[in-house]
């Protein structure tokens, strides 16, 4: 499928609508192994994002812009550990699109892959350690897999959601050696970890957006 600068910003108004909408549990599931924060931060964040890349002339606005432009906007509006993280998630995504007028199915899969290891660049988080690493890793792991056996995008971006959900699940069954639950010890097993429980609703908006 061909993916215009128009299409990434109506997937920002997906993202930031699902956020609002996520927003009360996501700061529940931050208010048991954290300071209850997660859900504002993803919903300013994504809010901010979504507006600025609307603001965009998206018809002469290349890809690339609309990524650094959704960073740029999340850094700015979030002061929480999330922010930073996405931001960097979205230049990498921006740099992986650079030159490219409008996008295909590998090229978005390459961004969306860049955006796993930029946030595991920047965080420096391992699978295990109970972060939003392990719904993306994994994630990104499934869209590589799919796009190289010559998925479609949309079969790409659902194998990686698929991974993304065990990925945050299993993150119940984890300690937290980053971030503020780490310094709970043995307080945080049973729960769920905020930012991989965002990164799964995220993960979904985007392939919901992307058909
Ligand atoms: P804060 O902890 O500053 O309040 P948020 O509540 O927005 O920030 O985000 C918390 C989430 O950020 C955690 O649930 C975790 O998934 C993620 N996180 C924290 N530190 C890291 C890190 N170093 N690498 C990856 N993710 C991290
Ligand atoms: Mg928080």
């Amino acid at each position: 499928m061909e993916i215009t600068s128009t299409a990434l910003s109506n997937m920002f108004t997906q993202i930031a609508d699902a956020m609002v909408r996520e927003k009360d549990r996501l700061c529940e599931l931050d208010g048991v192994i954290g300071d209850a924060d997660h859900g504002i931060a993803m919903d300013l964040g994504f809010s901010a994002a979504a507006k600025a890349v609307q603001a965009l002339d998206l018809a002469v606005a290349e890809p690339t812009l609309v990524f650094n432009t959704a960073a740029k906007s999340f850094l700015n509006a979030v002061g929480a550990s999330s922010g930073p993280l996405y931001a960097t998630a979205f230049m990498r995504a921006g740099a992986a699109v650079k030159g490219k007028p409008v996008l295909d199915d590998g090229d978005f899969a390459q961004a969306f892959i860049a955006m796993a290891r930029g946030i595991q660049e920047r965080g420096k988080a391992e699978i295990g350690e109970k972060t939003m690493i392990d719904a993306w890793l994994p994630a990104a792991d499934a869209c590589e897999a799919a796009l190289s056996t010559g998925r479609t995008l949309s079969e790409c971006l659902s194998a990686a959601l698929t991974v993304a959900e065990l990925g945050a699940e299993a993150t119940k069954a984890m300690l937290a050696s980053k971030g503020r639950a780490s310094r709970l010890g043995d307080r945080v097993l049973g729960h769920m970890d905020p930012g991989a429980a965002s990164a799964v609703v995220l993960i979904e908006a985007m392939g919901k957006a992307l058909v």
